[in-house]
């Protein structure tokens, strides 16, 4: 299957889907003098599942990083259910119900598997709901509770991007960012990322996905961005985005991965 073969989605409740839960607006990000994002504007509905798309240095992994509150835009403004909260710190964001996944697997290499869910879990869920959240964690990904007591350094690289992703699901965020959650996975661990997407989106997360498979992106996705040179070159319904516009904005270097 294709994305233009794709059935149009319509599990999407069409009341929430009015409300967006993010709203981006004219944002910047600068490394120094080097800018990376030149003022991007879009909205993410709630509940939907937004990706964001680009050629590699188009600048998704800024954009990422600055909602997520790691970067701070030198310009521009990110208001999240409601709230301004442009430039407030990624702990913060993650106490308001913003959990980043970043490309990197942020786990703890020399904890446990349980130690590295306790740590985050100890930070974003109450005394008294943290041991619900353990079992969460690790019935979302069974691989987990059987590695329990091993050092997180010692799991396989796939199962190092279940523990970053379990660590975040223990407890629903109202938005996910998941920046290449898939980059170096084998298939196999690939349909488990997505297969654990579909249940948090299912529990009605956001979900604003940074992915590097185009074709599996937009067949996941209600909604595109689609980033070039650090501006949005086109947005609107995953489903629409077909073969050429894909090709004029990703190049022949990302098709590959269509
Ligand atoms: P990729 O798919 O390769 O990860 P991307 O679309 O995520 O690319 P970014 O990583 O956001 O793009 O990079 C956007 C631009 O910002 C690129 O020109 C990149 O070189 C630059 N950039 C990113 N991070 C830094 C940094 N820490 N310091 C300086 N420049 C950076």
């Amino acid at each position: 299957m294709t994305w233009t073969d794709r059935a149009p989605r319509s599990d999407l409740d069409p009341a929430r889907a009015e409300t967006p839960i993010l709203r981006v607006r004219d944002l910047q990000v600068a490394y120094g003098d080097a800018r990376a994002l030149f003022g991007v504007s879009f909205d993410v509905p709630a509940g939907s599942v937004t990706t964001v798309l680009g050629a590699n240095g188009a600048g998704k992994s800024s954009l990422a990083a600055a909602i997520g509150g790691v970067v701070p835009p030198s310009a521009g403004t990110v208001e999240f259910d409601g709230h301004d909260v442009t430039g407030v710190p990624s702990h913060q964001m993650s106490r308001m119900g913003v959990s980043f996944v970043p490309e990197s697997r942020n786990i703890f290499p020399h904890l446990t598997v349980r130690d590295n869910l306790r740590a985050q879990i100890r930070f974003t869920v109450p005394r008294s709901d943290r041991g619900a959240a353990l079992e969460r964690a690790m019935d979302l990904f069974p691989v987990l509770r059987e590695r329990s007591r091993q050092n997180a350094g010692t799991l396989s690289g796939g199962e190092q991007q279940m523990l970053s992703l379990a660590r975040v699901l223990a407890a629903p965020p109202k938005l996910l960012i998941a920046d290449e959650m898939s980059l170096g996975l084998a298939p196999k661990m690939v349909d488990l990322v997505f297969e654990s997407l579909q249940r948090i989106r299912d529990e009605g997360v956001t979900v604003l996905l940074i992915e590097q498979f185009v074709e599996r992106a937009l067949g996941f996705a209600d909604e595109a961005v689609i980033l070039r040179h650090g501006l949005v070159g086109w947005q609107g319904h995953a489903r629409e985005a077909g073969t050429e516009l894909l090709a004029e904005y990703l190049g022949g270097e990302s098709a590959s991965t269509l």
